[in-house]
């Protein structure tokens, strides 16, 4: 279980998306869940973070 940076519930790590917040230059890492990545995609400070293959 991971807990989700916005509305600090907890959900199997699977559900969740890592994103990137930008604020004032600097990227903070977080974990979102399902029902809070509809929020941050409107947020313009969110960032979707994407693994290499
Ligand atoms: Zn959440």
């Amino acid at each position: 279980m991971e807990k989700c940076s916005i509305c600090l519930k907890e959900f199997p790590e699977a559900a969740m998306k890592k994103m990137i917040q930008i604020v004032n230059r600097k990227a903070y890492n977080k974990a979102i869940c399902p029902s809070c990545q509809a929020i941050v995609a409107n947020n313009p400070n969110y960032y979707y973070l994407v693994e290499e293959k």
